[in-house]
Formats: structure tokens, sequence, C-alpha cells
């Protein structure tokens, strides 16, 4: 698979079919309203296709079509082991059309396909999978109760739900949400974000393929405004499932207060501190950990390890091995297979992104590689990875998500400055420490208010751990048995014996 050259992806690029209608009752359908829009590619610029543009009646006939389908049963109530098989043949599709999910994928948003196709697939796939399996591993309760009571306390699907979804990583982050809600027998409603529809319209095929009965999972493709908003505010929506950004996660928690108090969780943004003390056990290993924290997928990531803090004994020694490990992630061209840092989403992100640029500059950080677009001549959305050196935990560059392969590094003289920096943030996603000294990193570890903590690396993680943030970066978590949380209600039963 990998072999494929860039000819070979432009050559498939150019026969690929690209389904842009929304996705409801099992088949694809035009918006009620007709309207569309343009899904622009950032890799070139070019036109891919047409897109839906679902609104409120869109949004109406989902959630009528996904109430129903849940009410009829045929499969919130289908035995665990059931919906499991499905749910499994539903990974294994997606497995079989992993190029064609990878090109999807790598022309709607930017990302090299290697990456869509040697992370964003697989991981996509295991979220299915992994859930999938677990459904009919999962046991219920019985309360200790007096001897002539039975107190059972038992989990039920909570019915319809909403998935707002971004464009970073929008199969992965789709899977995340479908792998568990759909396990547990609920119906959903997907609205992928409008720089990104396209994989999520080809997965709800594939998932009828596999077996999930139409109206289980629907897709309205859109805008936030328009169907989300809807979706949000809608009276029969029990939950919404929401990864995007906090200003965004802000505004559905109020949509929710304003309609019928529906379950809200949301998985928000990110400033993540990457904090590198003298005692690192390997001070290349961490440098060049920096460098992919702040470069893969375009730094277009929640946890990107975006707020550099070291130790400034190190400094002088260590800032040019990380200047180093940089050259290593040059922008090119997203189809091309040695791509490692590709497009950015769209043009007004572009924009957004050189701004953070000038806002460095402007607040006198030190420029040590990068700072400009690039391969402008390709028609592409595409931003030297960059380095600010000298900048303080105050500046806009420091406190704001600039969501783009953007650096700031900050000095620190104590394990108790780099602690009080690293939670200067209103965000608390995840932070990474690299130190020799197992109290120190167990202290720290404690010490810092994220939800994904790490030690001598950056990003690990699986379907096995749970994901999600503390602060402003949002509440419940993805991934492992405690997503099931949010796709389930808690009932107890008391039975007189
Ligand atoms: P965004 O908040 O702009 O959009 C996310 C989704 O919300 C899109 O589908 C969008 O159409 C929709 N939306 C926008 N306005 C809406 C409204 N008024 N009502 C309902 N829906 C609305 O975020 P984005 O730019 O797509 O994604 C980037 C953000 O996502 C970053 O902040 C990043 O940190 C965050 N993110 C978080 C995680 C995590 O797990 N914590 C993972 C990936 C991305």
């Amino acid at each position: 698979m990998i072999s494929l050259t860039r000819a070979d992806w432009e050559q498939r690029a150019k026969n690929l079919k690209i389904e842009g209608r929304a996705f409801v009752h099992g088949e694809y359908r035009t918006a009620v309203s007709g309207d569309t829009f343009e899904c622009i590619s950032p890799v070139d610029g070019r036109v891919l296709g047409q897109v839906a543009s679902c609104d409120l009646a869109d949004a109406e006939l989902a959630v009528a079509d996904a109430r129903a389908t849940f009410e009829s049963g045929v499969w919130s109530r289908m035995a665990p082991a059931q919906r499991k098989r499905v749910m499994i043949r539903f990974a294994d599709l997606m497995d079989a059309h992993a190029e064609e999910l990878a090109l999807l994928e790598t022309l709607d948003m930017g990302k090299p396909i290697s990456d869509s196709l040697g992370v964003d697939v697989p991981g996509a796939s295991r979220a299915i999978r992994w859930s999938g399996e677990a459904v009919d591993k999962i046991y219920d309760e019985v309360a200790a109760t007096p001897h002539d009571e039975l107190g059972l306390v038992t989990r039920e699907p909570v019915g319809v739900v909403a998935a707002i979804v971004p464009w970073n990583f929008p199969m992965i982050m789709t899977c995340w949400k479908l792998g568990p809600a759909l396990s547990t027998g609920n119906s959903v409603i997907v609205k992928p974000s409008e720089k990104s529809p396209l994989t999520a319209l080809r997965l709800a095929q594939l998932a009828l393929e596999a077996g999930i009965p139409a109206g289980v999972l629907n897709v309205l493709p859109g805008y936030g405004h328009t169907v989300g908003k809807a979706l949000a505010l809608h009276m029969d929506v029990d939950t919404l499932v929401f990864t995007g950004s906090t200003k965004i996660a802000k505004q559905l928690m109020i949509y929710a207060g304003e309609s019928n108090m529906k379950r809200v969780w949301l998985e928000a943004g990110g400033k993540s501190a990457n904090i590198v003390f003298a005692d690192a056990p390997d001070l290349k290993a961490a440098a060049e950990a920096a460098a992919a924290a702040i470069c893969f997928n375009q730094g277009e990531m929640c946890t990107a390890g975006s707020r550099l803090l070291v130790e400034r004994s190190i400094k002088d020694q260590f800032m040019p091995m990380v200047v180093e490990a940089m050259q290593g992630w040059k922008a090119g061209h997203a189809l091309d297979p040695d791509t490692k840092v590709g497009a950015l989403v769209d043009a007004g992100h572009l924009n957004a992104v050189l701004g953070y640029i000038d806002a460095g500059h402007k607040d006198q950080a030190k420029l040590l590689c990068g700072g400009k677009r690039t391969l402008e001549e390709t028609g592409g959305m595409y931003v030297e990875p960059t380095i600010f050196d000298d900048a303080h935990n105050a500046m806009r560059i420091a406190q704001e998500e600039i969501f783009g392969p953007v650096l700031t590094v900050i000095a620190f003289d104590s394990t108790e400055e780099a602690i009080q920096i690293a939670n200067d943030s209103i965000y608390g996603l995840a932070a990474a420490i690299w130190t020799s000294n197992l109290s120190k990193a167990h202290l720290a570890a404690k010490a810092l208010r994220v939800g994904s903590m790490w030690v001598n690396q950056y990003d690990g993680g699986d379907m096995t751990a749970p994901f999600g943030g503390y602060k402003q970066s949002g509440n419940g978590r993805d991934k492992s048995l405690h997503a099931f949380d949010k796709y389930t209600e808690i009932k107890a039963t008391w039975i007189k014996l």
C-alpha cells in the first residue's frame, strides 16, 4: 500500500467518487432546501464536489428517523453479542476500504496521505472494533440490599445521540463517538465539520453494508450555525457529544440549557506544555519528540505540544537540537508519500496561523526557524514549521490555541516554576515531562491539571485508556470503557421479594 507514488495517488484522486449528499435512513439524499456548498481541497485548491448544506429541516427529519429507529428496537434491543458482530464487520469494511478512505481524508482536509493511511484509518477502525468487542463483556450490578429486596443497577442506551465533530481528525473523532454510541444501542446523527464532511458520509454507507440498520446512523453535512445549532437545540436529542473548539463547546452548553437539558459531553481545545528538565534521560529523544509534537498533523492537534518549557541550564544546548529535529518536518504536497507536514485545512485557517506568527513577532519573541507560507505554487495551504524562542507565558502565542505548526518556547528555573507556567492556561488537556527523577515525575504528574500526562514520551495513547480534558478543555472522556458512560443512562430497579 505504502509503495504508491504521488502520481498514483493523483491518478486515483481523479477517479475518486465524491459523495456529498446527506445520509438519512440508509440512503443518500439532497438537503431539503436543495442547497449545497463547494468542497475545496486545501491540498491544491481544487473543487472536489458539492456538499449538501443541511439545516433545521434536515435535522427534524434525521432526528425523527433516529428516534423511530431507536424505538423500533431493531438495533437498541439487539443482543449485545450480535451488535458486536456487526461492529466488527463495520471495522473490517473500513480496513478493506483503507486506501479510498485515506484519499478522501487527505483531499478533504490536507493531512499527509501516509498519515491518513497509517494513522487515521487504522485508528478509526480500531475505535469501532474495540468498542464493539467490549460490549458483550460489560456486566450490570446488583445492589447490596436487605434479604427481601433485589436492587438492580442497569445501563440503558440514552436514545438519540447527536455527534458534532471537527475537521482535524475527521474519521478518528467520528469513530471515537460512533464506537461506544452504536455499540451500546443508540441511534446517532453525525454532523461533520463543513470543512471535512467526506469520510463521515462514506462511513455511513459502510456501516449500512456491515448490517447497521437504516436510521441508526444518519450523517448531516452542513454548517455549525445551521444544522449544528438545530441539533444542539433539538428537543428530541437526548445526548450531544462534541469535539471542537472551547468557544463552540460553551455555546452548546447554552443551547442545551435553552432546550431540553440534553446531556452535553465536550472535548475541546488545548495548549499543552511539554516540559524538559535538565535531568531528562535523553535530550535528543526529547528534542525529536518536541518537533513531532508540534508538526504532526500540521500542528492541527488538540494535544499539540505547543508550549515547550525548557530548564534554563540546558536551553542553549537543547534548542539547536530541536531546530535540527524540525528540519525533518518540512511541508510537502499532501499526496506525496514522503510528506510529513501537509496542508492546513483552508485559506481562512492559514491566515489565522500566519496572524499568530505576526503576533509572535510583535511581542518580540525570537524566530528560530520557519515563519512563512510555503509551496504557494501548488495552490495549497502550506506553512513552514515555526519556532519562537524567548517567549513568556502571557504572550498570545503562549495562551491561545494556534492549531498550526508554531512552537512557543519558554525558559524556567525550577520545578515549581515549570508547573506554575504549565498550569497557567485556561486549558487542561495534556502535558509531558522529561526527567530521570522518579519522584519528580510523579509529583509533577499529580500537580499538572490535565487529562493526559506523559513522562519521557509525547502523545502516547490507545483505545484502552480514556482521553479528555480538565478545565476548559472539556468534560467526560472518549476512548476506553469510561466513554460508555456518555452513551448510557443508569437505572435502579427495586424488587420486593
Ligand atoms: P469548531 O468548534 O469550530 O467546530 C467543531 C464543530 O462544531 C464543527 O462541526 C462545526 O461545524 C460545529 N459548530 C460550529 N458552530 C456551531 C454552532 N453554533 N452550533 C453547533 N455546532 C457548531 O472546531 P474546529 O475548528 O472544527 O476544530 C478544531 C478544534 O477542535 C480545536 O479547538 C481543537 O483543539 C479541538 N479538538 C479537540 C479534541 C479533543 O479531543 N479535546 C480533538 C480534536 C480537536
